[in-house]
């Protein structure tokens, strides 16, 4: 059935300006890492005909609309723990070990853990379709596809009692999903009122997509991305983010590899206002462990690692040196 157009209309330096939000009460320091807005976030671009915002209707979510929402908040000692599940046992140990990375550099101040990974068949009732074939993946007919519904209640039912401080617990798969009957396929779902999400990186194989590479590309580097972008889009769900409608940005939506890959690893101000609200990281050590861990990764990370460089450069000039500890245990005190 063809959808209708929803006419989205970018919105003008006011709307954007409402939806970070008044500044009353706000930490010092939270404070000045929100200013400066157009030295560093973009508004978001209109959307092309095939492109998230062209086809589903978003509504923008303020911070203050964020705020009033019973969203997960961390609490250290109790609630602070964010689960990667891999539903795969042949998954590579680097590649966990490196979303791992990503995550705690992210999500900074949360603990990350990986559990024993789970064969995605053996779960219980679970749900698969032959999909059909699309536009974004033509010759795949008779491709297996997993209802992704079905594994979040699962992912709730079992996981979340034997994790008691699992503030979300979030499935990563390299089989294709799908979140309800009438979607062709989801790289990510998530469920905010019972915190757990999946996400799939088989349409991030550049064998998947027929993407071009180049001579010196690197292939995993390229999954790894994709994926880094898709999990910490999941996770910022699962926390209460909804779709970012007013900068490019790590929580826009996206339909396809192609708007999945031009979009930030970082999130905007007014997303980072909310996940900051919803795990109270110091702002500057965050940005610093972003750029070390984008650093270390290098390739297609260099670009948001320039940027995470810049952000942590600029909180330096306003705070100095950073006093406390850093995660990593070779830094001595
Ligand atoms: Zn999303
Ligand atoms: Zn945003």
């Amino acid at each position: 059935m063809e959808k209708l157009p929803q006419n989205f209309k970018v919105p003008n330096a006011e709307e954007r300006k409402r939806a970070l939000g008044s500044m009353g009460g706000t930490n010092f320091k939270v404070k000045k890492a929100l200013e400066n807005v157009d030295d560093y976030w973009v508004p978001i671009n209109p959307p092309g005909p095939s492109d998230w915002l062209a086809n589903e209707y978003e509504s923008g979510q303020t911070f203050e609309e964020f705020k009033v929402n019973k969203n997960a908040i961390v609490e250290k000692g109790k609630s602070d723990t964010i689960c990667i599940l891999p539903l795969d046992k042949q998954m590579s140990k680097s590649f966990l070990k490196n979303l791992v990375k990503m995550c705690e550099a992210f999500f900074y101040s949360c603990r990350i853990k990986l559990l024993p990974s789970v064969d995605i068949n053996t779960i219980e009732k679970i749900e698969t379709r032959q999909f059909p074939g699309d536009q974004y993946a033509p010759d795949t007919p008779g491709l297996i596809q997993y209802n992704a519904s079905k594994i979040l209640s699962w992912l709730f039912r079992v996981y979340k009692p034997q994790n008691p401080r699992a503030i979300c617990i979030i499935a990563v798969t390299t089989q294709d999903i799908y979140p309800e009957e009438n979607f062709s396929f989801v790289f990510g779902l998530a469920n905010v009122m019972t915190q757990a999400g999946i996400f799939s990186f088989l349409r991030y194989d550049p064998g998947f997509n027929g993407d071009e590479l180049n001579e010196g590309d690197d292939g995993q580097n390229l999954m790894l991305y994709r994926a880094c972008k898709v999990m910490t889009h999941e996770i910022g769900h699962m926390f209460g983010i909804r779709h970012c409608t007013f900068h490019e940005c790590c929580m826009n939506g996206s339909n396809h590899i192609q708007e999945c890959q031009s979009r930030p690893l970082y999130y905007c101000v007014i997303c980072f206002r909310k996940l900051q609200y919803a795990i109270g990281f110091d702002v500057q050590e965050r940005y610093q462990a972003l750029a070390k861990v984008c650093q270390e990764f290098g390739g297609l990370f260099d670009q948001d690692g320039q940027w995470f460089q810049r952000r942590y450069d600029d909180l330096l000039a306003k705070f100095g040196k950073l006093q406390s500890k850093m995660p990593d245990k070779k830094v001595k005190q």
